[in-house]
């Protein structure tokens, strides 16, 4: 895609607030995270690790962006876009900063974080700074990323990462691939939360309460995601 093409894309984007308008006062830096995943669902790990890269690192707004086709996810089974989406639409409609984006969704094919970021890089001026935020275990993954050199001159990388969570590996990675990659640590607490376990769960019946929104909960109830049959909504009951 050609810069003007892409700063199309993402001036529609913008306008019909699937994007945040940013960048305004070129005399201002503005800061946008990014929060790129499955989401298969989003649950509160995602959400707290969001909110507290917002708090320290003073962004502006975090956008949360559920893959398309995720790269990494080829051979597994992945609930719709449209399904993630709007479980991520659900979780964040309350918080003001939160912002959920078809950006990826809506793109056809695999969907790398490089050219996400390109993308974004060629549609918000210079004084717009990009923060994509990561779980830590995902960072020392990140050098082995298609097109890595493109992430970190284009990016800076937020790790969310558990008390206690030995970052050796992550750093060990980062130094050995040579790019220069500008990382930001921080400690989420109460992290071990993961979409798999959640799927676990409401496949076994169990409830997924304090683990992610209530709203989302009803999504997936509703919608029957991740095998479940229940007799009327709200129900975590399974049947044959
Ligand atoms: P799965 O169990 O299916 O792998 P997941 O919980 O890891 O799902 P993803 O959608 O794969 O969720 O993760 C999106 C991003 O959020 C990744 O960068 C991941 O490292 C990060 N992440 C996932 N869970 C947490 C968590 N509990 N705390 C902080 N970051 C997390
Ligand atoms: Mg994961």
């Amino acid at each position: 895609m050609d810069i003007d093409a892409a700063r199309e894309v993402a001036r529609r984007a913008v306008e019909r607030r699937d994007l945040p308008l940013l960048g305004q006062n070129p005399n201002v830096t503005y800061r946008m995270g990014i929060m790129g995943g499955t989401f298969d669902p989003i649950h509160n790990g995602h959400l707290v690790a969001a909110e507290q890269a917002f708090d320290d690192l003073n962004l502006d707004v975090v956008v949360f962006m559920p893959a398309g086709s995720p790269a990494f996810k080829q051979n597994k089974r992945v609930t719709m876009g449209e399904d993630r989406y709007a479980m991520t639409l659900l979780a964040t409609s309350d918080n003001p900063h939160f912002l959920a984006s078809r950006f990826e969704v809506d793109r056809e094919g695999i969907t790398y974080t490089a050219e996400t970021l390109e993308l974004l890089s060629l549609a918000y001026p210079p004084n717009v700074e990009l923060y994509f935020i990561t779980g830590a275990d995902a960072i020392a993954e990140v050098v082995t990323w298609r097109d890595a050199e493109k992430i970190a001159r284009l990016a800076h990388l937020v790790g969310a990462t558990r008390p206690g969570y030995d970052l050796a590996h992550a750093r060990n990675a980062i130094m050995a691939s040579g790019l220069d990659f500008d990382v930001t640590y921080l400690e989420v607490p109460a992290l071990a939360i993961s979409s798999s376990y959640l799927r676990e769960r409401v496949t076994a019946g169990q409830s997924l309460r304090y683990l992610t929104p209530d709203a989302v909960t009803g999504y997936i109830h509703k919608h029957h995601l991740y095998g479940v049959r229940p007799r009327r909504y709200g129900s975590t009951e399974l049947h044959d």
